[in-house]
């Protein structure tokens, strides 16, 4: 069981080669882990043994064990992440990941040229009808689960805009097809033992939080975050916002009242993720105050370049507080500088 009462400090990265992966545990002993990061997501594009011919990067189970392996050494939590649902694509957005390639029918919304970038499209989807998708699916996810050994599994949800829009779905409610297929995702990784870690927008009335719609949704589907018998109150919600929002984010007390395990997640301006976190600080007082039944877990720093040696080099230079410049490197590190003294005073507070 993943232990709740240590609050996330965490890390969430892109990583798709052998040599990513390297870097990612340079980055993580060098500088990560001694600010204080206990938590590493590993989102890995990742080449299959169960399914070569679907394979999304070069992350082989070797490298996935031997990332497993400096975790446990460490005590770091590592939480490998496969995108479901939503983010199905390749780049261009048109083109879908192999999967959805080879097997058109799992498409929700083929009309679309292989070459289409935003805003004609943002990402392809699976059909959330078509429970097909999961003979391919599930095999992928269990054998990311074994080779990192994890108590966690991010199944992503995020971002889905592709939703109600094939035959098969088109007079359904997107809210209970997304509630369904969290369901579906949960219900699995419950049969192996392992709990389930997705990001939060699809929950979040992105209208009415003043969010924009990939922070929130505009599709229909965030009714279902009041599905509890779906969306259960068991998963732990990464909830993430990168840009600044004056009137606050009134995502994270949502959340906390709904019962849920709630971690912010900043990205790379130090400002915006200042004043993120600063106003989740005032949602986890209010939540002792007033005894809401969930909590903030922690912070999540998230990461969305594939690592190489180049940009880890640069990342550390700005975790040592150097002269690093402002590409994405130095701002991820910057930002990380910025609330390492108050993420670890957030941890002693737990
Ligand atoms: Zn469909």
């Amino acid at each position: 069981m993943f232990d709740r009462s240590i609050p996330v400090i965490g890390f969430h990265t892109l990583v798709d080669s052998h040599e990513g992966i390297e870097a990612l545990i340079r980055l993580m002993e060098e500088a990560l882990i001694p600010k204080g990061v206990n938590t590493l997501i590993a989102e890995m594009r990742y080449e299959f043994r169960c399914f070569p011919e679907y394979s999304s990067g070069k992350v082989t189970y070797e490298d996935a064990s031997r990332l497993a392996d400096v975790c446990e050494k460490h005590g770091v939590r590592l939480i490998p992440l496969l995108p479901s649902l939503g983010h199905q694509s390749a780049s261009p957005a048109g083109t879908p990941l192999p999967l959805l390639e080879k097997h058109p029918e799992f498409i929700e919304n083929p009309n679309v040229s292989k070459d289409a970038t935003w805003p004609e499209i943002y990402h392809h989807s699976w059909c959330a009808s078509n429970d097909g998708i999961y003979e391919y699916f599930f095999p992928m996810m269990d054998e990311i689960a074994e080779a990192t050994r994890c108590e966690v599994f991010h199944v992503g949800l995020d971002e889905v805009f592709d939703i109600g829009m094939c035959p098969r779905c088109k007079d359904k409610s997107p809210a209970e097809l997304f509630a369904r297929t969290v369901k579906i995702l949960h219900d699995h990784l419950a049969e192996k033992g392992l709990e389930m870690m997705m990001w939060g927008d699809r929950l979040l009335d992105s209208i009415s939080m003043g969010y924009q719609m990939w922070e929130g949704d505009r599709f229909g589907m965030h009714p279902a975050l009041h599905m509890k018998d779906m969306v259960t109150r068991d998963i732990m919600i990464c909830d993430w916002h990168y840009d600044l929002h004056s009137a606050g984010y009134p995502s994270v007390e949502t959340f906390i009242k709904e019962g849920f395990f709630v971690m912010p997640s900043v990205f790379h301006v130090a400002d915006n993720a200042e004043h993120f976190w600063t106003h989740a600080l005032e949602a986890h007082y209010l939540t002792k105050r007033y005894n809401w039944p969930g909590r903030c877990g922690g912070i999540v720093f998230t990461n969305w370049t594939c690592l190489t040696n180049e940009y880890v080099d640069n990342m550390l230079k700005a975790l040592r507080g150097e002269e690093a410049g402002d590409d994405l490197d130095a701002m991820v590190g910057k930002v990380i500088v910025r609330l390492e003294a108050r993420a670890r005073k957030f941890k002693q507070w737990n």
